[in-house]
């Protein structure tokens, strides 16, 4: 077996990352270069949930895992891309959309749900993504799915501004069934192979409640 494509479902990370209401962008400076210390090297400051990264359990439970108690093998996993396209603004995706798929949904493997409103990234409608029900997430969760990606902001609807009130149905069920969220994925259009294998491995980060990660769908032959 070899590896024979490798398609990146990532954002950069950088001052240009959208940001989630009342999240801040990252900063990235330069701490070193190579006239003055011989070396290039920056400082990087970043929310955990920033660009194309996972939610541990402990992001909406205070007793739930954290990224350090979760085995790599949640983050991996056979690829199901759900199509979800062509929905309306803030429109519920729900457990019946995700009926063509059902069969596919079992214990290892990666559900990435595709909405198309990574086109929108950078703009306000980013944040008036379809979004999936309690139904859709219950379906997951029931079926022993464990990653579910999303090429949106969120699994659920994104609240109207930075303190007003959320209904977090999809990362309740989601995260307290022990799965974990990829959030703001991108491009899940060019996963258009047979078997195609999804990683999104977090960086070892202390506190655990998300990181960011290099989400990628590899194509083995
Ligand atoms: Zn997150």
């Amino acid at each position: 077996m070899q590896l024979t494509r490798i398609v990146d479902l990532s954002r950069t990370v950088g001052p240009r990352t959208q940001a989630f209401p009342g999240d801040r962008a990252p900063s990235v400076e330069r701490s070193a270069t190579v006239p003055v210390e011989g070396f290039n090297s920056s400082a990087v400051h970043m929310s955990s949930h920033s660009g194309t990264h996972v939610d541990a359990p402990f992001h909406f439970l205070d007793g739930g895992q954290r990224l350090e108690d979760l085995p790599l093998e949640r983050f991996t996993g056979p690829a199901v891309v759900v199509d979800a396209t062509g929905l309306p603004d803030r429109a519920p995706v729900t457990a019946a959309d995700l009926e063509p798929w059902r069969n596919r949904f079992v214990p290892g493997a990666a559900v990435l749900v595709r909405t198309g409103w990574d086109g929108h990234y950078g703009t306000p409608r980013y944040f008036d993504h379809p979004y999936l029900d309690a139904s859709a997430a219950r379906l997951l969760a029931e079926s022993g799915v464990r990653c579910v990606g999303v090429d949106s902001p969120s699994p659920d609807s994104t609240p109207h501004g930075p303190h007003a009130p959320g209904d977090w149905a999809a990362h309740s069920v989601l995260l307290g069934a022990g799965a974990v969220i990829v959030e703001n994925l991108r491009g899940l259009e060019r996963v258009d192979f047979a078997d195609p294998l999804f990683m999104a491995l977090p960086i070892r980060l202390s506190g655990g409640d998300g990181a960011p990660v290099r989400a990628v769908a590899a194509r083995l032959d």
